[in-house]
């Protein structure tokens, strides 16, 4: 009866209820030369610890964080100390840092909804109805300067909205952003409807933003990955993929930002349907990623393309899947220097920079790398806050202290990117 009773409630709690993460830890590992960087490296392999990795593998230098399951964190613990790899505890309990992030949540929605978007409160994470609600009130805000496009629907039908900011013209160059491929990475959705609002802040008072509106036009897709959006607040906090289901298997979801046909397939993604950075079946198979490809290529004058991650604090240009360097390495370095360094200037926000494959590690099928390749010579990558102090569940009160340095950076690619046409 018991044991009935159990399957029960785990069946339920399947279909109806959301994921917990009870006794679930954050470990930082530090590996101290490079045959423990392997030997962490074998940890990617072994699928029955069920291992989310926060922040892969790079080097020696950089530690890596990975989710552990309470069911294995005493066979990963023994495994990693039997080894002599050192490691601390980053996150003690997960469910009880989400607990905290939907309290928050739950009381920010007893509060009436917004009627406009200055009482809309960008300090709080939104669920994805009250993002989509923002735009259109911003839109109807600003009939001259903001308009909405929706370039395609998510496998689940849901629009894939992008923000215009235009004073006119036809096909002017333009300034691609976007936030939220990667669903879980709450502060970049949330950073995204912070800039939509500065935009149409700064325009006509803040003299390069009004330059740069005056020829170019801004592109801005806030919930670039809708469905897992959703699925992150209903479901599963920790989810990062698309929500297509993958034929042969149970595992959901492919990786949006492996599915580029930039060194599609190579290393640094995964042909496995149950990982985190699965591939897809082949380039573009996911809409999300799709209808951005079909967008840039009709557009054609996409100038400066930024695709806005989190975390850990560093900005990135090609290339991910190749170490052979960017044809303009030497001014996308520059560029990113000056970039983080405004950055820092407002907090003291320390980031690194350098190309993909250089910072992080090897990556194929990258959303910058197929950008560049298309010719949009500023492409560039951001991870935001922090450095894993909390991770993807970075507290509601970083949001407005991280869009604004974020800001910072933003405004020196534009404003590059204006001041250099090409
Ligand atoms: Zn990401």
């Amino acid at each position: 009866m018991m044991r009935g009773l159990l399957a029960l409630t785990a069946l339920f709690v399947a279909v109806f209820g959301k994921e917990t993460f009870e006794g679930h830890q954050v470990l930082r590992i530090v590996a101290k030369d490079e045959i423990q960087l392997s030997l962490v490296k074998n940890l990617e392999d072994m699928v029955d610890f069920e291992l989310d990795f926060w922040r892969g593998v790079t080097d020696v230098a950089t530690p890596v964080d990975v989710r552990v399951p309470f069911h294995s964190l005493q066979s990963v613990k023994i495994h990693l100390e039997s080894q002599g790899i050192e490691y601390s505890i980053m996150i003690q309990d997960l469910q009880v840092m989400l607990d905290e992030e939907q309290e928050e949540i739950e009381s920010a929605a007893r509060v009436a909804e917004p009627r406009s978007t200055d009482s809309f409160d960008l300090s709080r994470y939104h669920p994805i109805n009250e993002i989509y609600n923002f735009q259109d009130m911003l839109v109807a805000e600003n009939p001259n300067l903001v308009s909405k496009i929706v370039i395609g629907q998510s496998y689940q039908g849901r629009p894939l909205n992008v923000l215009k900011f235009s004073t006119g013209g036809t096909n002017r160059p333009a300034i691609w952003l976007d936030t939220g491929i990667h669903s879980r990475e709450w502060v970049t959705q949330a950073s995204g409807t912070w800039f939509a609002k500065k935009i149409v802040t700064d325009y006509g008072r803040d003299p390069a933003m009004t330059a740069i509106l005056n020829k170019m036009d801004i592109f801005l897709e806030i919930v670039t990955n809708p469905d897992g959006y959703y699925y992150s607040h209903t479901s599963n906090r920790m989810w990062r993929k698309t929500r297509k289901p993958n034929p042969g298997t149970s595992c959901v979801g492919v990786d949006p930002n492996r599915n580029w046909d930039a060194g599609f397939g190579g290393a640094g993604a995964s042909g496995n349907p149950c990982s985190e950075t699965y591939r897809g079946p082949k380039a573009h198979s996911e809409s999300e990623v799709k209808s951005i490809v079909d967008f840039v290529k009709a557009h054609g004058n996409i100038k400066a393309f930024v695709s806005i991650h989190a975390y850990s604090q560093m900005l990135l240009y090609p290339y991910g899947y190749t170490r052979t360097p960017a044809k303009h390495q030497t001014e996308l370095h520059n560029l990113a220097k000056k970039a983080i360094t405004d950055l820092a200037s407002l907090y003291g926000t320390r980031y690194r920079y350098g190309s993909i494959i250089n910072t992080i590690y090897q990556a194929s099928g990258g959303t910058i790398d197929w950008t560049y390749e298309q010719g949009i010579k500023y492409s560039y990558t951001f991870e935001l806050r922090d450095t894993g102090r909390y991770g993807f569940i970075l507290p509601a009160n970083q949001i407005v202290p991280t869009a604004t340095e974020t800001w910072l950076a933003l405004m020196a690619i534009m404003e590059h990117t204006f001041k250099n046409p090409y």
